[in-house]
């Protein structure tokens, strides 16, 4: 290669990996995927490596990626925050520590931690008083964002000892939260977020701390700035103290001396990673002691004292074989690639979501294309990429369907969203649809009245709306397919006593965009009755505290169609409660000092066989306690399902009182 070529070669890559670092970085959505942006920033650092005099100071290697986002103010790092050198394979990582023990003339201990597919966030405090926090933007400037992580329920606002300390760590969206947030935005006509770090991102550094609090972001705190000042040696120890302060500290990090426990963890890692409920894209070797860590010192971007190695991509080659177009509740129309199965991180896929016609566009999947197929976020299904290679001769571009495949009517665009949606209301996909979300469980939960049920109802013509719900009868019911008089007994009697439900569920039953389960709970304590809903005008909801104009909006337009109050009235008629019958939050709030949870710190581990762990925590807010996620001196109460972990063992050290769940649960019923 002529010193020409190689000059050219690593402009292109500059400017390749710049752009890719600001659309991943600032503007939260990347085109490439991140194996894509490894292997070039690979070869950028072999032919530097050869050729240090090119060098220039906008290389990607000499920079953090990320920018200071306006809006934001500017903090600046004294102690920069850097990245972290990765590795990609075993072999390189041994290199890595070989050449590192050498420079030292001494063997060392390692922590080994999780890498958690998050962005960092540096955190101070003042006397145990929580009281800025920052992103790392490009390292040595970032964003204050102190009021957003305020909305963060795993970061303490205040400590168990009046420290003034700095500390980093990664602020995550679990997995779940991430599907919820891609299917909820998928289904309102907005693009999708590539994966849980950039949905992350795109939660924290919001202008309105309102839709951070609604996004479920975590975090785990890995580093403690300073240690040398509280005495503090070793990695393992800061994490431990971390812990005792109360922060959420990732419990899986294991302190090892030889390099077959450290394959150890990376195998144990790589086996659990799709059963751990955040995304990890890899783990990090930290160096134990902090004298050596000093010691080595940092390059201008990375620690010389730790290394990533990350995860090979988990990816699979398959054939598409068509593209289907299905309506949802909301009339959105999404495109589904169904393929040839294969088997991903555990599971076979045959389907993956296209969410789009643009991204279907971008991507220019065509039927019969070979694609790449890997999990988001370790989680959802996507296609990669095409394997243009692999493209027959007589391939032709899909055609975006311009009508509903459901209905036939005309597919649009509604103001700038990248979804095609079906506005006919008849659209019998709509209208089924909307049945099942009415009867499912957060909505008016009317068990066995499931999809395949309603379809068939639908079908017969014994239902067209909700209201119709009220209307059938054992004679009907019965007729349907596998269907015994018990079966249809059930299922009346879940529709009846679905009328006696509070109206915050049907608030949420009858779909109003942008209404959820959350905001039809507001809405009912806020207006006590359907019919004060129905007159309620934007202006006035707009200023219920957790609400905006968007809800207002939507719930104004919602109920000045005529349709919607003759729905309203049939349901009446049918006998269906409109009023409130729950207690509002201050009510719930008053009621609680009596409980004896009341001022009680509380942790939940382990699994729970029949509580959902989102249910225990609400029960306990709403009676008082305050639900931490680490045990401390402080904690007074474990609630331990089985397989508890170091937790359990932990408020046994400090003689914590344990309840298991039969003897909450218990509890629980006692004082309801
Ligand atoms: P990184 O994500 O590879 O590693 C460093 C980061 O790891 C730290 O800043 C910290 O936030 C995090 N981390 C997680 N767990 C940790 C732990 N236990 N201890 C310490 N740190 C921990 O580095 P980066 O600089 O944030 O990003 C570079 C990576 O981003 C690239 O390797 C690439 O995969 C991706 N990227 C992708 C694109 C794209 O277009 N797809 C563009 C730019 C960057």
């Amino acid at each position: 290669m002529s010193q020409k070529d190689i000059e050219m070669e690593l402009k292109e890559l500059r400017d390749k990996l710049n752009r890719w670092s600001n659309e991943y970085y600032v503007l939260d959505t990347p085109s490439v995927e991140d194996s894509v942006y490894d292997k070039h920033y690979q070869r950028l650092l072999e032919l530097e490596q050869a050729n240090p005099d090119l060098v220039t100071a906008d290389s990607p290697s000499q920079r953090v990626g990320g920018k200071v986002l306006s809006g934001f103010t500017k903090v600046n790092h004294d102690i920069p925050m850097l990245s972290l050198g990765d590795v990609f394979s075993k072999e390189e990582l041994i290199e890595f520590l070989e050449r590192l023990e050498n420079s030292v003339e001494q063997k060392l201990d390692y922590s080994c931690e999780l890498k958690i597919d998050g962005l960092a966030i540096s955190l101070t405090y003042e006397n145990g008083k929580f009281i800025k926090g920052s992103t790392r933007g490009n390292g040595v400037i970032g964003e204050d964002i102190t009021e957003n992580l305020k909305t963060i329920k795993a970061i303490p606002m205040e400590l168990n000892e009046p420290v003034s300390i700095e500390v980093r760590g990664e602020c995550y969206m679990p997995k779940k939260s991430f599907v919820e947030l891609n299917t909820k935005r998928e289904a309102e006509g907005q693009a999708v977020f590539a994966n849980p770090r950039n949905a992350a991102a795109g939660s924290l550094r919001q202008l309105d701390t309102k839709i951070t609090a609604s996004r479920n972001l975590s975090t785990f705190i890995y580093y403690l700035m300073e240690p040398e000042k509280l005495g503090i040696k070793t990695q393992t120890e800061a994490l431990n103290k971390l812990e005792s302060w109360g922060f959420k500290v990732n419990n899986e990090s294991k302190q090892v001396k030889t390099k077959e426990e450290i394959f150890a963890y990376i195998d144990e890692a790589t086996d659990q990673r799709a059963n751990l409920p955040y995304d990890i894209d890899g783990i990090v070797l930290k160096v134990e002691s902090f004298a050596v860590q000093s010691q080595v010192g940092n390059t201008v971007k990375v620690p010389r004292w730790a290394i990533a190695y990350k995860f090979p991509p988990d990816e699979q080659e398959t054939k598409v074989l068509d593209i289907e177009w299905t309506v949802g509740r909301t009339g959105v129309v999404t495109p589904t690639a169904v393929m040839e199965p294969v088997t991903l991180a555990g599971t076979t896929v045959a389907r993956a979501s296209l969410h789009n016609p643009d991204y279907l566009r971008e991507k220019d999947i065509r039927i019969g294309d070979t694609v790449k197929l890997h999990k988001a976020g370790d989680i959802i299904p996507e296609i990669s990429e095409v394997v243009l290679a692999k493209r027959t001769e007589d391939s032709v571009e899909y055609q975006i369907p311009t009508e509903c495949p459901e209905c036939g009517a005309n597919l649009v665009h509604l103001d700038d969203e990248v979804a095609l949606r079906c506005i006919n209301p008849q659209c019998p996909a709509l209208v089924k649809e909307s049945l099942t979300h009415f009867a499912s469980r957060n909505a008016m939960d009317i068990r066995g009245l499931g999809p395949r049920i309603i379809e068939q109802l639908y079908n017969r013509e014994m239902i067209k709306d909700v209201a119709g719900i009220y209307s059938l009868t054992f004679e009907q019911l019965i007729t349907l397919d596998k269907f015994k008089e018990k079966s249809a007994n059930n299922l009346l009697t879940a529709i009846n006593n679905s009328r006696n439900n509070s109206i915050e569920r049907l608030i949420f039953g009858l779909g109003i965009r942008h209404v959820g389960a959350k905001v039809a709970r507001i809405l009912a304590e806020n207006y006590k009755s359907m019919d004060n809903l129905a007159k309620a005008k934007s202006d006035e909801i707009s200023t219920i505290d957790s609400l905006g104009k968007i809800i207002g909006d939507s719930v104004e337009m919602y109920f000045a169609d005529e349709h919607v109050m003759e729905l309203l009235d049939e349901l009446r008629q049918a006998g269906v409660n409109l009023e409130f019958l729950g207690k509002t939050r201050e009510e719930q709030l008053e009621s609680s000092t009596d409980s004896s949870f009341n001022g009680l710190r509380v942790v939940l581990t382990g699994t729970l066989d029949t509580l959902k762990r989102s249910e225990a925590k609400s029960w306990l807010e709403a009676h008082g306690a305050k639900v931490t996620g680490s045990v401390s001196k402080k904690t007074d109460l474990l609630i331990a399902g089985h397989d508890a972990g170091s937790k359990l063992t932990k408020a046994q050290e400090l003689n914590v009182r344990v309840m298991n769940e039969a003897e909450f649960i218990q509890q629980m019923e006692e004082e309801s």
